[in-house]
């Protein structure tokens, strides 16, 4: 079943270890097919290395394990949040615990957009969560995170991105591989105006002409790049 997006679920999920934006088993991805309402995700605890498309989990709308022998990842209710909030805009979704993203989550600060990288993949401030409250964190705490995702998102398309507060970044794309990328992208973003920010205290950001000069830019030259 789903064995193609179980192949590029997989190979995402290695790729974000090769990438440098996650360590250990701190990231996971996964991958929706909307035609059959189902979703493929990173099983849990497995190290990136030993990760095959056969160990891959697919897992229904409902949260129920549909294939797989493993458990799927603790963050799943996640993904599935945002799989249900926008089923015709994400195909896929990566969360990392890179260092400079996590650092603005963790401060709990947007990511201003400072300069063109920033404009050529994301259309706007990343956004970063309320914090969470002690009433959400019961049974259905993934749950709960995944809505806060969504919430914070304002534009899905523009800005295919959101920090969680205190945590880190929940990235998403049309493939597993553009999520990815764009959690790599997210994390160089991040770092740049991290030292932006250090030269230039009183700098808030690019100015709107500039940022959707740029945005617009690559999704026509090189299309629809979210
Ligand atoms: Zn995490």
């Amino acid at each position: 079943m789903l064995n193609d997006l179980k192949r590029q679920v997989c190979k995402a999920n290695k790729e974000l270890e090769a990438a440098g934006v996650v360590r250990f088993t701190w990231g996971n991805v996964s991958g929706f097919d909307p035609s059959m309402g189902l979703f493929v995700i990173k099983p849990s605890g497995v190290p990136y290395a030993e990760l095959q498309p056969e160990l891959m989990v697919v897992m229904s709308m409902e949260g129920q394990k549909v294939e797989g022998r493993l458990n799927p990842s603790v963050d799943s209710d996640i993904h599935r949040a945002i799989y249900m909030a926008w089923p015709f805009t994400v195909s896929a979704v990566a969360h990392t615990h890179s260092t400079y993203a996590v650092a603005f989550a963790q401060a709990g600060l947007p990511i201003p957009p400072m300069g063109t990288t920033h404009a050529d993949y994301y259309g706007g401030p990343i956004p970063v969560t309320r914090l969470m409250r002690p009433d959400e964190m019961d049974a259905q705490y993934a749950q709960h995170t995944g809505n806060l995702v969504v919430e914070t998102a304002q534009q899905p398309e523009r800005v295919p991105a959101v920090l969680l507060n205190r945590h880190g970044p929940f990235v998403w794309g049309k493939t597993p591989m553009d999520a990815v990328q764009n959690a790599v992208v997210l994390e160089e973003i991040a770092k740049s105006s991290y030292f932006t920010k250090m030269l230039n205290p009183q700098y808030d950001g690019m100015d709107d002409a500039l940022l959707n000069c740029h945005f617009e830019r690559r999704r026509t030259v090189y299309g629809q790049q979210q």
